[in-house]
């Protein structure tokens, strides 16, 4: 039986919606942060107007799961993140987007068909990731698979690459659980704290860890033996913050482990 005017959404627009209006509280009291969030701000949106889409199509068709059969049905709104990207986008981010939105329909499908497919970073391709995450986010919502692969230190719905860790629970940073989010879907998923999400290094002793007075509740999770880093908060004290947007706070740490020769896991929304 068919209930007509009854579906029930998935939430992911709103979840964006939120995450939008987030950015936008945190960029008028975070000044060497405020052009990377209110940038994210209007990406946000931008995303989530075309996961109302995705969601959409989902209601006529159900999505399958598998891109290189479902990217077909929002091919054509993906020039929309581009656009937003090519305005209100840092260089070279916007001229990557304006060169983009030139591509002939194939080549934007073989580009998201690409980073799917692989296990590129968006450091590479920082516009796909941005492309892609309504639809991942909507497959989770809906609970259908996606086909990529899944390993250790990556999401275990998606696969998608964690670009930040949060500590929640527990009333002493040391008691809290750690959680990984991910870049693709959203996601999060519990993981262990003495372990590099990267190379899977169980060393303590090379697995360092900084933080600043400026920012407590951050930390720079690294690790010596791949070099690279994962962004850390602390969430035990204020459930306010959404980690990807709150992440973007603390951008100063990630151009300091920059210089330090870390490399993060995966870049967050400034692209670092
Ligand atoms: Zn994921
Ligand atoms: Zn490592």
């Amino acid at each position: 039986m068919k209930i007509r005017g009854a579906r029930k959404t998935t939430g992911v627009a709103s979840e964006f919606e939120r995450r939008a209006a987030r950015a936008e509280t945190l960029a008028s009291g975070a000044p060497s942060s405020e052009e990377p969030l209110r940038f994210a701000a209007g990406l946000y949106r931008a995303q989530g107007r075309l996961a109302g889409f995705v969601e959409a199509a989902h209601a006529d068709e159900p999505l399958t799961g598998h891109l290189d059969r479902d990217v077909g049905r929002f091919l054509d709104r993906v020039p929309e993140i581009l656009r937003y990207a090519a305005d209100a986008g840092p260089e070279p981010l916007a001229e990557d987007a304006r060169a983009r939105r030139e591509d002939p329909l194939e080549t934007r499908r073989t580009r998201l068909l690409v980073y799917w497919s692989g296990d590129r970073s968006s450091r590479e391709d920082y516009l796909s990731r941005a492309a892609l995450r309504p639809y991942a986010e909507t497959l989770r919502a809906l609970t259908v698979p996606p086909g990529r692969m899944h390993t250790r230190g990556r999401c275990p719905f998606c696969g998608g690459l964690p670009w930040v860790a949060v500590r929640r629970g527990g009333s002493q940073m040391e008691g809290a659980r750690r959680l990984l989010a991910c870049a693709l879907c959203g996601g999060e998923w519990p993981f262990d704290r003495i372990l590099c999400p990267s190379c899977l290094e169980t060393d303590p002793r090379k697995l360092p860890s900084f933080s600043s007075e400026q920012h407590p509740a951050v930390r720079v999770e690294a690790c010596e033996t791949c070099r690279r880093y994962v962004k850390s908060l602390d969430l035990s004290e204020d459930a306010r913050p959404i980690p990807e947007v709150d992440d973007l706070v603390s951008l100063a740490m990630d151009l300091w482990a920059l210089e330090q020769g870390w490399e993060r896991i995966e870049p967050g929304l400034a692209g670092v």
